[in-house]
């Protein structure tokens, strides 16, 4: 069936030298888990060809915290898909809620990046969640059912096989407080409904969804514990080689 993914998503962490420590660390504790769960370190842009270099002939797969969509030009700043492929990165998180809140990011341009990733060869981890508010308005649904139909536009039924979308509720994301497995599964089968709505059910139940939003070496179990969520990403608890380790002996 599908296939269960727990990625780091060290976010504006770590210098070179302490990347490389971490990834060592992580390395030997997680090697177990070799074609059973995929492991990935999601870091940021600097810090890839260490994690290619140390990572190297592990189990630990590498991945961006973004990508543009533009294959090159006059766009200082940013780092194009065939740049990540070259260095050896597989997978890129895209649309990640601080990316939405703090860089203006869209929908339009989440769909952007994700065709311009799947183009290049790259998995995207395309990232949904809901606003407290809006969970308080009782709109998450449509929210999320919004953000699947924009963000995948144009995404074939081939493609979303090379994509992992990550469930993150924004309100539970670096503030200590967690979906209940239960809000989590709810949403996580919702998204798996839509994708089976947009394609068929053969191509939804290939797709990895993971939970993401203060997941840690305490409530992983019985957060992955859920039918629809296949992994998670995580924020804060990557940043620990035991911690992060302990969630992927949960997956
Ligand atoms: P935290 O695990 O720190 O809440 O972050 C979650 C996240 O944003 C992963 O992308």
């Amino acid at each position: 069936l599908r296939k269960a993914i727990i990625a780091g998503n060290w976010k504006m962490n770590k210098t070179r030298p302490e990347a490389k420590e971490l990834l060592e660390a992580i390395k030997p504790l997680v090697a177990n888990a070799e074609g059973k769960i995929e492991v990935i370190a999601c870091v940021p842009f600097t810090n890839l060809e260490t994690a290619i270099n140390t990572t190297a002939g592990s189990n630990v797969k590498v991945g961006a915290e973004n990508v543009h969509f533009e294959k090159s030009g006059a766009f200082t700043g940013e780092i194009s898909a065939d740049m990540l492929t070259e260095l050896g990165v597989e997978y890129v998180v895209i649309g990640h809620s601080e990316r939405r809140q703090y860089f203006g990011e869209t929908d339009e341009t989440v769909n952007k990046r994700t065709l311009a990733a799947l183009e290049a060869g790259l998995k995207p981890i395309v990232c949904v969640g809901e606003l407290k508010w809006e969970r308080q308005c009782n709109i998450t649904e449509e929210v999320i059912a919004r953000q699947i139909k924009l963000d995948l536009w144009d995404v074939t039924a081939e493609q979303v096989k090379n994509v992992v979308i990550a469930y993150e509720p924004v309100w539970a994301i670096g503030t200590g407080l967690t979906a209940t497995p239960d809000q989590a599964q709810e949403v996580c089968a919702f998204i798996r409904a839509q994708l089976a709505k947009k394609y068929d059910q053969a191509t939804a139940d290939a797709v990895t969804i993971q939970y993401g939003g203060s997941m840690n070496a305490g409530n992983a179990a019985e957060l992955l514990a859920q039918p629809d969520i296949d992994g998670g990403l995580i924020g804060g608890a990557s940043l620990k080689a035991a911690d992060f380790n302990t969630i992927v002996q949960a997956a």
